[in-house]
């Protein structure tokens, strides 16, 4: 895949990059390795007062990072100014709470002092998707350069401009050079990078092809990884559920980013009783979606970030219809003008052994399937090879607790639609990967715990 900023709107090469040489990537590794040497021993205040430098710059620069996102991957601009500003929130946060989250732990043993200690392990390479072009990395760098790590930033091949932002708000942010570096290459050059014996550890956010490889490649060098990967998120709504709360809320959690987020609600488990009313309005709300140019303002929905996503949806679409699935609304790509557009989708009816029962559809398809009671909500919530989130919508306890405790997912949210939290750690069970990002569990991923015990 060319290293290119392609407007999805219009479809326009806008720039593109060549992608680096070997001497090149090494040149950055082997800065990497000796910033590492000296970076681990600067203090935290001064690290947490270089973070605290970078929320500002992006609280400042807002607009301009927000625009350069919209028009790199096509998400409407009001939510890539609100993505800009969680990034902002989680240097903050970290650059407040990582000398709380690393402070060395007294242990009560046979010693004469027992403690933990929490150390840096070096280069932590990060590979990272489009579809939250900042927001993905500062979920990992914040901490990771907390911890008294240094970064390798290897981002998706369409957002390369974002990638340089990136390194250029750590680098005025006052980071000493080498800190946090990105790598403008492909995908052909991360498991040379893995293997590299400075690289001590390494994190994927993107497709399970790719976490699978990084992971096995990992594995062989016995290195720790972190794999956040696809999802096909349960959104349940049982009969006493607040319906204009969870209708309302189902069309913002699915149609987030243009449908293309891990964590978007993506299969609507709906209780017989009211499955009827539930999808009526849902149908109604989607009328109202203002499918357009990102740039606006006023615009909920743009294209897909790549003709590649549209086509693979399209395609996800067609067969799930041909396997007996019917479509309630939308259900084709938007031909009429240039740019990635897919109509928001509706589809019901679908049948057992449906493509559409498994597969993770990255893009604005709602998958509606009834259900008669909770024992068959919850099972067909489990029936999923992925387990990032969980929506359930109820106001009975008895339903909340079975929920809570019986849905395979890394987060369980009641009433409420699926979201990250820089205070709550974020991942998955199943195919979405393992290890955590944000919280305290996030910070600690990425160092060596270390045991010590003086007699
Ligand atoms: P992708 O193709 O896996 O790309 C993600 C990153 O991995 C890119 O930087 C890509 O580089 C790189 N890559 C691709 N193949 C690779 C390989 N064999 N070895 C090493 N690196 C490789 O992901 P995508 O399809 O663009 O992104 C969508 C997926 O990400 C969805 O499944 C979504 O659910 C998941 N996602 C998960 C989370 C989460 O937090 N769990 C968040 C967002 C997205 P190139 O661009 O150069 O190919």
């Amino acid at each position: 895949m060319a290293i290119a900023t392609v407007n999805p709107f219009t479809g326009e090469t806008v720039k593109t990059f060549q992608a680096l040489s070997d001497i090149e990537i090494e040149q950055k590794l082997s800065l990497a390795q000796a910033q590492f040497l000296k970076y681990r021993t600067i203090s935290l205040s001064q690290r947490s007062q270089w973070l605290s430098e970078a929320a500002t710059i992006l609280e400042q620069e807002r607009d301009r990072f927000g625009k350069l996102l919209t028009l790199e991957m096509g998400k409407p601009l009001k939510a890539a100014i609100a993505e800009v500003e969680k990034c902002a929130l989680v240097c903050r946060f970290y650059a407040e709470h990582a000398a709380q989250y690393l402070a060395d732990v007294s242990v009560q043993t046979d010693a004469t002092t027992s403690l933990i200690k929490y150390q840096p392990l070096g280069i932590v390479l990060a590979v990272m998707p489009w579809n939250f072009p900042f927001w993905q990395v500062f979920r990992f760098a914040a901490p990771a350069l907390m911890a008294g790590n240094v970064g390798l930033l290897k981002h998706a091949s369409n957002v390369p401009q974002s990638a340089l932002a990136i390194e250029e708000i750590f680098t005025r942010a006052g980071f000493p050079e080498g800190a946090f570096q990105t790598l403008l290459v492909g995908a052909d050059k991360v498991a040379a990078i893995v293997e590299d014996d400075r690289v001590k550890a390494a994190t994927l956010t993107g497709s399970e092809p790719a976490g699978a490889s990084l992971a096995a490649t990992a594995g062989k060098q016995i290195k720790k990884v972190v794999l956040e990967l696809g999802g096909s998120d349960p959104f349940i709504v049982m009969p006493s559920a607040d319906l204009d709360q969870a209708v309302q809320t189902a069309v913002t959690a699915r149609m987030i980013n243009n449908g293309q987020s891990c964590i978007a609600a993506k299969r609507f488990i709906v209780a017989e009783e009211i499955a009827d009313q539930f999808i009526d309005r849902l149908v109604e709300q989607y009328k109202q979606l203002k499918i357009g140019d990102p740039m606006s303002m006023d615009t909920d929905i743009g294209p897909l970030a790549t003709p590649g996503i549209l086509q693979d949806l399209d395609q996800q679409v067609e067969i799930s219809v041909q396997q007996g699935a019917k479509v309630l609304i939308g259900g084709h790509a938007l031909r009429d003008r240039p740019g990635n557009f897919y109509l928001p989708t509706i589809l019901s009816e679908i049948p057992k052994g449906c493509l559409a029962e498994h597969d993770e559809f990255f893009g604005p398809v709602a998958l509606v399937f009834r259900v008669p009671d909770l024992e068959s909500a919850i099972a067909r919530a489990n029936d999923s090879p992925f387990g990032l989130g969980a929506s359930a919508w109820t106001q009975d306890q008895t339903e909340q607790d079975r929920f809570i405790s019986e849905l395979e997912a890394g987060a369980v949210f009641i009433n409420g639609m699926v979201k990250s939290d820089v205070r709550m750690p974020f991942g998955g069970i199943k195919r979405s990967g393992f290890g955590r990002e944000l919280g305290r569990e996030g910070i600690l991923e990425f160092v060596n715990v270390k045991s010590v015990w003086v007699k």
